[in-house]
């Protein structure tokens, strides 16, 4: 099957609301012929970057499933309705490690990032808000959900070939200028 073109932006060919053809004005922006308006915005998501009790490694998730299968990740999603970026990472760690907020130091803002979700062949944008936080002695992190394993590594043996996006090599790039 020839693989769809990664670089192109997603196509919305019809109005959600009343489900006429969209003429695009924008690469941000199409309308229909009733004047109702469909933005491209990036979809909010959220991940966390664990560090060892001696800061020394940093803790990643390997990816189950496409896209990025097998690479290295943030644990994190997608965020809620409602949530914020704060609750969402804590609830995203939870589902992906089975740890609660008693396990790790309280999540600190790293930066925000723009990536691309490639799925079901869309290329769909997303904004990620990255955090850090620091694993307590002796915690373990169980992989669940969309984790096949927890991978534990120093900075110095992570490229940016082995992270899964954009936002997450950004991410690791402000953590090291922090470590
Ligand atoms: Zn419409």
């Amino acid at each position: 099957m020839p693989h769809a073109d990664r670089s192109k932006q997603r196509e919305i060919n019809f109005c959600r609301r009343c489900g006429t053809t969209l003429n695009k004005i924008s690469e941000e922006y199409w309308k229909c012929k009733n004047q109702h308006s469909t933005f491209n915005s990036p979809v909010p998501a959220t991940g966390i970057f664990f560090l060892t009790p001696n800061k020394q490694s940093i803790i990643l998730a390997r990816r189950k499933f496409d896209p990025n299968k097998g690479l290295l990740d943030c644990v994190g999603g997608f965020m809620e309705i409602n949530e914020s970026a704060e609750d969402a990472v804590r609830r995203e760690i939870t589902e992906e490690t089975e740890l609660t907020q008693d396990h790790y130091s309280t999540p600190i803002y790293l930066c925000s990032a723009p990536s691309n979700y490639y799925y079901q062949g869309e290329n769909i944008p997303v904004i990620s808000t990255l955090f850090w936080a620091v694993i307590h002695e002796g915690v373990q992190l169980k992989p669940h959900d969309d984790v096949a394993e927890i991978v534990t590594l120093s900075p110095d043996e992570i490229s940016f070939e082995m992270l899964s996006g954009e936002d997450i090599k950004q991410g690791f790039a402000k953590l090291k200028e922090i470590l």
